[in-house]
Formats: structure tokens, C-alpha cells, sequence
């Protein structure tokens, strides 16, 4: 059995082709085309973007996979696309491809959760035997991937840009939602500190990154909702916005002596003594501040910047960690797994991993490439779906808001 899927629910067109045999599923071709070029410079998704450009890309990615799996449209048992949730305009092109193949070829169609496709996919493990770019984007890998075993009951915690979700899986389609952030995702939370902080786009990796070798303790970002299921992440924000203004400001490069131009132009100078050197600092202007909330970082020592972003980060994997610790506790389920692009984090991954194993339970993470959005995780849970006698109806709309549980 062979399943291709295509992935469109944001700003990355995906293609993949996955193999069933009497030896487990195989990845034949898996392409990823990201736009974030394309919407960096709007600060955001623009929808209208988003759609046009995967209607360029769809094609090209469709004949890209087919040539990398060596398996024609013909040969293909199912076509599968990301149904929802996602923006409307993005999930129609998707959709329709793969809803036009099926009726072409007369083969069955699945519109597949995009958050299925996250939860199911850290059971989608294995080594990648070989990788290939698509030429388009951020490349794509073909690869040997084996399933591990069933889908065992689970606590999934899947954290993406859109989403902050604990769902409690007993298996394949019987999800039940436990916990949901009643305000920003984590990943959202990420992308809008880095924003707020000078850094890139997304802002999850941007952070990390910076916070290597920081003082996660340094910082006391508060801990929101800690008694319940959900999650709450735009007081974090907040906090992180209030602190900047108040941010211990010392110029980064030491000067002795002479006075920094900058720093009597247009600040506040005070003369600070840090051991037997002279320095200036000076904080930045509540003008300078209200225009670009960053600035004040323009006067913090290298370290400071660090310490923000590993406390601000801590914050998040503390929250994270505890509140799926509980669940699983609660409910006595013995292996919790995690998806979605957050969790390509080293830290949450490691923090997880050993506040699980304190605890006697056991985890499992999707791969890395297999966290941010790709059609790899929609062709695996479609295909688990076909063998358990799933399709959908090539009438079925797309569901922009569509809920896993
Ligand atoms: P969505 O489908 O909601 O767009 P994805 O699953 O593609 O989300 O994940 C994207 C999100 O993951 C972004 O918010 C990004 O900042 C975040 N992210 C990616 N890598 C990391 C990382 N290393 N640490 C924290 N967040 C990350
Ligand atoms: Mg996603």
C-alpha cells in the first residue's frame, strides 16, 4: 500500500510518499518548500502569499516526490491532505490536488488533522538512510522510517506555533483533550519575545540558541496557571516586555576613560566602577524604548541577552514539563510522547526526557526534521488510518478551525 499526502495548512507546501510492506511503512520521498522568506518581511503569514505560492509549489513538489519514490500517480493506493485546522485559503490547495488525483486515478481520498499528524508522530521512528533537497526550499529527505510498534495509550504534548495541546491517546482516532493554551501557543510566545528582543524569525530556534550557556535562574518569569490543565503564555510575554526597560544596562564593549558617544548624546550617563575600570551605561529612552522595545538590549552586556532567553525559555519547559508530568500521573499512563515545532528544543526535549524517567515513564519525541510542519507525519497518519479502514469523502470541506478531540 502507498499513500501520498500533501501538507498545506500554513506557509510550507509538502509533499511525501510513504510505503506499507510486510516489513513496516518506508519513506520514499518526503519534500518540504518553506516560504518564510516570502512573509519574514510582513512580519507574519500572509495568507494570500501563502496560497499563491503553493499553488507554484504544489506541482513542482508533486513531481519531485514521485521521481525521488520511483513510484508513478498510477501506482499510489491513496492520496491524502491536511484538512484542517490551518488558514482556509492555504488547506484548499492541498486538499484539492489530492481530492483531484483521487478522482483522476479513482482512489480513496483522507483529509487528515494536521494535529493527528503531530501527535501520531514521534510512534514514526527509524534511521534516515539518505536525504535529497527539493531544490525549492528548506530540502526534503527520503528515508527508511519503521514504525515503532502500535500507537500504546499515551500523554502527547504538541506544541507548535498554532498550538499548545495535552491530549490523552488511548489509540489511533481516540483522542481526548486534556489541556489547551487559553491564549498565545508556546511557539507563539517564542516568536514574539525574539521579536520583541531583535532576534529572527521563528523565533523558537532564534531563542534557543541565545540561551546556550545562560543563567536559567537569573530572570524570575512567572509559572502561569500552575493548578491547571491549560496554559497560559501571554503573561510571560508581558513579564519579559517589562523587563527590558529595567534591564542592567552596561555598555558592551568596557571603556575606559573616554566616554562613549552614544552614551552622552542622547541618554542618561552615569559613571559606574566595576573593579579598577571606569564605565559608562546609560538606559535607553522611554521614546527609543515605545519604538523598538529591543533597543534597551543595544546597552546590556552580551550575557544578559543570554540569561533572558534561557530564563524565558526555562519558564516555558518548566510549564511544559510539569503540567504533562501531571496528566500522565493522573491518568497512569506510562509513556508520554511530543510534537510540533517547539519541540525540536533540545532543552524541553532534555528536561522531558528526564523528568520522565525520574518518574518511571517512558518517552518518545518525534525526530527533529519531523517536528515543524512536512507531510511525512500526514502520509503516516493516513496510511494508519487506510489500514484501519478509514476514508474520507471527496465532498468533505475543509475545517479551518478543526479540533483533534
Ligand atoms: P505551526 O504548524 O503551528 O506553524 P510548527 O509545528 O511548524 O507550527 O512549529 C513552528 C513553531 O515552532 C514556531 O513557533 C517556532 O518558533 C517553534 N520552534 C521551532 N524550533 C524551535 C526550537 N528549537 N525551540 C523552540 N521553539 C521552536
Ligand atoms: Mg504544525
Amino acid at each position: 500500500m502507498t499513500v501520498l499526502a500533501l501538507e498545506t495548512s500554513c506557509d510550507e507546501t509538502a509533499v511525501a510518499i510513504l510505503r506499507d510492506d510486510r516489513s513496516g511503512p518506508e519513506l520514499l520521498a518526503s519534500e518540504v518548500a518553506s516560504q518564510v522568506a516570502a512573509h519574514e518581511k510582513y512580519g507574519g503569514v500572509v495568507p494570500e502569499i501563502a496560497s499563491r505560492n503553493h499553488l507554484i509549489y504544489a506541482p513542482q513538489l508533486l513531481d519531485g516526490a514521485v521521481a525521488a519514490a520511483k513510484t508513478p500517480f498510477s501506482e499510489i493506493d491513496a492520496f491524502a491532505a491536511t484538512s484542517g485546522p490551518g488558514l482556509a485559503s492555504s488547506l484548499m490547495i492541498g486538499a484539492s490536488v489530492a481530492k483531484g488525483l483521487a478522482i483522476g486515478f479513482g482512489k480513496p481520498y483522507l483529509g487528515i488533522n494536521h494535529l493527528e499528524g503531530h501527535l501520531l508522530s514521534p510512534f514514526f521512528a527509524g534511521a534516515m538512510h539518505s536525504s535529497r533537497s527539493s531544490g525549492l526550499g528548506d530540502g526534503g529527505v527520503a528515508s527508511t522510517m519503521r514504525v515503532q510498534g502500535d500507537i500504546r495509550p499515551n500523554v502527547s504534548l504538541v506544541v507548535s506555533g498554532g498550538h499548545t495541546l495535552l491530549v490523552l491517546v488511548r489509540g489511533l482516532t481516540n483522542y481526548q483533550l486534556i489541556g489547551h493554551t487559553v491564549d498565545d501557543a508556546a511557539g507563539e510566545a517564542f516568536d514574539k519575545v525574539a521579536k520583541m528582543l531583535g532576534l529572527g524569525y521563528p523565533g523558537g530556534p532564534e531563542i534557543e540558541k541565545h540561551a546556550r550557556g545562560g543563567d536559567p535562574k537569573r530572570f524570575d518569569f512567572p509559572r502561569s496557571m500552575p493548578a491547571s490543565e491549560n496554559f497560559s503564555f501571554s503573561g510571560l510575554k508581558t513579564a519579559v516586555r517589562y523587563l527590558l526597560p529595567k534591564l542592567p544596562v552596561i555598555p558592551s564593549e568596557v571603556e575606559s576613560g573616554a566616554v562613549r558617544e552614544t552614551a552622552t548624546r542622547t541618554g542618561r550617563p552615569e559613571a559606574e566602577r566595576t573593579g579598577s575600570e571606569r564605565i559608562k551605561s546609560r538606559r535607553v529612552t522611554e521614546g527609543e524604548f515605545q519604538r523598538d522595545p529591543s533597543s534597551t538590549l543595544r546597552f546590556a552586556r552580551g550575557d544578559v541577552l543570554r540569561d533572558l532567553c534561557a530564563s524565558f525559555q526555562q519558564a516555558i519547559v518548566d510549564v511544559l514539563v510539569t503540567k504533562t508530568i501531571a496528566v500522565a500521573q493522573k491518568h497512569r499512563v506510562d509513556l508520554v510522547t511530543i510534537s510540533g515545532g517547539v519541540s525540536c528544543n533540545q532543552e524541553l526535549r532534555r528536561q522531558m526526557r528526564d523528568a520522565t524517567g525520574r518518574k518511571g515513564i517512558e518517552f518518545k519525541s518525534a525526530e527533529p526534521w519531523l517536528c515543524t510542519d512536512n507531510a511525512a507525519m500526514i502520509a503516516f497518519a493516513a496510511l494508519l488510518r487506510l489500514r484501519a479502514g478509514y476514508r474520507s469523502k471527496v465532498t468533505e470541506e475543509i475545517d479551518p478551525n478543526l479540533k483533534v478531540a
